[in-house]
């Protein structure tokens, strides 16, 4: 027997495919597929049916009612001033719980109001430049494909695929080794790790000059964060190529996630929980940096039941990112996403903020708009020509992320992997399948990981899986000095074969 069925859009990436989710009485819930779905779509029934769900409140590791949970969150706010609070929120929110989380912080006076989502560091965008839809991408005659787009958004590939079989497009690709686009592309240009930039900014290579001289284009910018030297760099060089040329020129950066942020930069509200300078900070979403410099009180809103092995955190149960409803940005725009039934326990984040707010402070101010930070060209000049370069000296191996996966759940494959180049392999004495230990110069414990061998990749170059914890633990999070936002960099590692 149905229980209920609900048509939706998947939130987990900006992509946002749509598919229907069916109850029955005694079943898994099961997906009604209204188009193809990538891995983490179709894994939506089991991360909404998780063990590690939320289903009440907890205080200093025990199970508490709501009544108590509500009672215990003012008590935590009305004990601290609130320079002494700050909050964060990450990208799974919807536009209204966005601008909710902001009304509140500006109702109870609090200024550090942060958005920490990782994926979302390429917002900025230059006057002058017109963000994608689909029918820009079906109507351009060549597209500029920058990163390994396939891999992170397979479903790319029917749009790409006709956009150049049935379309007449030219697709050209460019990055570090021959990805998946390859394949196909009608001319694939490798660069060489930290000269991606400058390459861009002169636009001299023979794609950017057969790029040049379409009447209708598109870039397409797919740089996550850990891949690429300096990703930001790269997203304003991305811009500022495309304003420099005549014709009609679309922009779709593939990384970018929501298009408002708080009040204050992540980097510097991490800054200050670092210092000391706050002692409770509330956080709602599903997403936070490995690492995370806890204050001695939080409030976390959030679907997941974790155990961070600290007693002065209070958890609220909210519904998954999946079940909550309204506005979300996709890459073809703001749409409005249905919400399903959501899991049992959970209450609807605005109607917490609510009742937090009720009896605390002022009446939270009229809407505020969220919008895309701009810049002007001239600013985004200066800071692209400030941008620092690393280059690798041989000694060591770098490692890069692979993948998105920072987030509580981590739901995903294990990551015990570390793919390095054929030359790589043959100097290391290894072979697919077979171990090597790694570790990072701080001298942290070796990890040891299992070997991938990837055609093309280059030497001294490695990819792993942030879904690894050890992997994680050994990117730092530093604070990009121009934009004051969290990044993930590339780090140095030693590589060897236990005897
Ligand atoms: S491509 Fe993105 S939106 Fe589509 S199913 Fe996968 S995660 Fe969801």
């Amino acid at each position: 027997m149905n229980l209920w069925q609900k048509e939706t859009i998947c939130p987990l990436c900006p992509y946002g495919c749509g598919l229907g989710i069916e109850m029955r009485r005694g079943f898994f819930p099961k997906i009604n597929y209204t188009g193809p779905l990538c891995a983490r779509g179709n894994a939506i029934p089991h991360i909404l049916f998780s063990p590690q769900r939320l289903y009440s409140p907890r205080w200093q590791g025990k199970e508490i009612s709501w009544e108590n949970g509500l009672f215990e969150a003012k008590k935590l706010i009305r004990g601290f001033p609130s320079e002494r609070v700050a909050i964060g929120f990450d990208g799974s929110l919807t536009r209204e719980e966005r601008l909710a989380v902001k009304n509140l912080g500006k109702a109870l006076g609090i200024k550090y109001i942060a958005q920490f989502e990782l994926e979302n560091f390429t917002s900025y965008l230059v006057e002058g430049i017109k963000i994608a839809t689909k029918k820009d991408l079906a109507e351009s005659e060549v597209i500029l494909v920058i990163g390994d787009l396939f891999s992170r958004f397979p479903l790319f590939a029917h749009l790409l695929l006709d956009a150049k079989y049935n379309k007449k497009a030219k697709i050209f690709g460019f990055d570090y080794f021959p990805n998946r686009l390859s394949w196909f592309a009608d001319e694939f240009f490798i660069c060489s790790p930290g000269k991606e930039v400058d390459l861009v900014k002169k636009g001299e290579e023979k794609v950017f000059s057969l790029f040049t001289q379409a009447k209708r284009g598109l870039l397409i910018l797919d740089a996550p964060p850990g891949k690429f030297f300096d990703p930001f760099g790269l997203h304003l060089a991305c811009q500022i190529f495309l304003s420099r040329i005549q014709g009609e020129r679309y922009y779709l950066p593939v990384s970018q996630r929501v298009g408002d942020k708080g009040t204050t930069a992540s980097g510097e509200v991490w800054e200050r929980l670092k210092g000391g300078e706050v002692s409770l900070f509330l956080f709602f979403g599903e997403h936070l940096p490995v690492g995370f410099p806890f204050p001695e009180y939080s409030i976390l809103f959030i679907p997941w039941r974790i155990n961070f092995g600290k007693e002065k955190f209070l958890l609220l149960p909210i519904p998954h990112q999946v079940e909550r409803e309204g506005k979300i940005l996709t890459f073809w725009g703001e749409t409005f996403k249905n919400g399903l039934l959501p899991y049992s326990g959970t209450k609807d984040l605005r109607e917490i903020i609510g009742e937090v707010a009720k009896d605390l402070g002022d009446q939270p101010p009229a809407e505020m708009r969220g919008d895309f930070p701009r810049m002007t060209k001239k600013e985004a000049e200066r800071l692209l020509t400030m941008g620092e370069e690393m280059e690798p000296n041989g000694e060591g191996f770098y490692i890069f992320n692979d993948e998105k996966a920072i987030e509580f759940g981590g739901f995903f494959a294990s990551g015990d992997y570390l793919k390095i180049s054929p030359e790589d392999a043959r100097s290391l004495g290894v072979k697919e399948g077979e171990w090597l230990s790694l570790d990072s110069e701080k001298g942290a414990n070796p990890i040891r990981l299992r070997v991938k061998i990837k055609e093309g990749l280059s030497s001294g170059w490695a990819l792993v899986s942030l879904s690894h914890p050890e992997v994680r633990k050994l990117f730092p999070v530093s604070i990009d000095s121009r934009i004051k936002e969290i990044i993930l960099k590339p780090i140095r590692v030693r590589i060897w074969k236990e005897e």
